[in-house]
């Protein structure tokens, strides 16, 4: 985890540009050119009809699939050129993944789960265990630590899940309809929860369906058809800007052997394309 320090404040934590993707056959274009950027300490809430792509932008911007055209970038990263092992490694450091159906071990204990992600970001067992009990703790879920997931209520094993995403304190806590399969009350819980992990600087990015849990959020950004359609604060700011201009030619010191990618600016046919959109969106 130590070679990925924290990004630069002033860095958007996650930056979304011109972002395509197209499932199978017959084609599906799930992404046609998605836009997005998220602050540091931003409640962001993406909101859209079923099927306009929401859950296939938080998947590319997981890396958990790779987009055919677009920039992501994560903590300041581009992912698009990382390697299979570098994207995994930018993932396990930067990025927490919540889902609407929790997708806990059953037959490991609420702890377990939580000091597993841990483990497998490379914590030493100690450290993963202390780390998973001070997460429980903070999210009130201590007294059920020993207890496996079909033995909590919806609200609290989307606390556990929560706790899990939080274990290797992500960069950016992505959420996919997280209170899509509770009751009012646990949605409720786990609602207040996102709210008090946002008071604390925790950046977020949660998909909803429900305009009252959406309401919570410090923006609202829609999609449909595969474009954010609605964003009234997309402006990158200078200081990111660099992050996700087109990749520079590559030059070569022919004494030292480094290398270094020359900055370029937006090509503005690019801009047009991913802006533009006419009658493709
Ligand atoms: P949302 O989360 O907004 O409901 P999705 O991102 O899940 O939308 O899906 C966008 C479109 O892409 C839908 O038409 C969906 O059927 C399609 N799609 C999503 N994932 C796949 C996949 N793995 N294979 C084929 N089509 C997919
Ligand atoms: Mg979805």
């Amino acid at each position: 985890m130590a070679d990925q320090p924290p990004p630069d404040p002033g860095v958007p934590h996650l930056v979304v540009r011109g972002l395509r993707k197209t499932y199978g056959a017959p084609p599906v274009r799930a992404l046609r050119g998605a836009d997005l950027t998220v602050r540091a300490g931003e409640f962001v809430a993406l909101m859209g009809p079923s099927g306009s792509g929401k859950s296939t932008l938080l998947h590319l911007v997981a890396g958990l699939d790779r987009a055919d055209e677009g920039t992501v970038a994560v903590a300041g990263v581009r992912t698009e050129e990382l390697s299979s092992t570098k994207l995994a490694r930018l993932r396990r450091r930067h990025v927490g993944l919540v889902f609407q159906f929790f997708h806990l071990i059953e037959h490991l204990s609420a702890l377990e789960n939580v000091a597993l992600a841990a483990l497998i970001a490379g914590a030493r067992p100690a450290e993963a265990t202390a780390r998973a009990r001070d997460l429980l703790d903070m999210l009130g879920l201590l007294d059920r630590a020993a207890e496996p997931p079909d033995a909590l209520s919806g609200g609290q094993r989307q606390r556990v899940a929560i706790a899990r995403a939080l274990a290797n304190r992500p960069t950016l806590l992505l959420a996919d309809e997280p209170t899509g399969a509770l009751d009012s009350a646990g949605a409720a819980e786990v609602l207040d929860l996102f709210h008090r992990l946002h008071d604390t600087g925790q950046t977020i990015l949660m998909v909803t369906h429900n305009r009252d849990v959406a309401a919570g959020a410090q923006r609202i950004v829609r999609m449909r058809d595969g474009c954010v359609v609605e964003d009234a604060d997309d402006d990158l700011g200078p200081a990111a800007e660099s992050i996700v201009a087109p990749a520079g030619p590559l030059w070569v010191d022919v004494l030292t052997g480094r290398r270094t990618r020359l900055a370029r600016r937006a090509d503005p046919g690019d801009t047009a394309s991913t802006e533009g959109g006419g009658g493709t969106r």
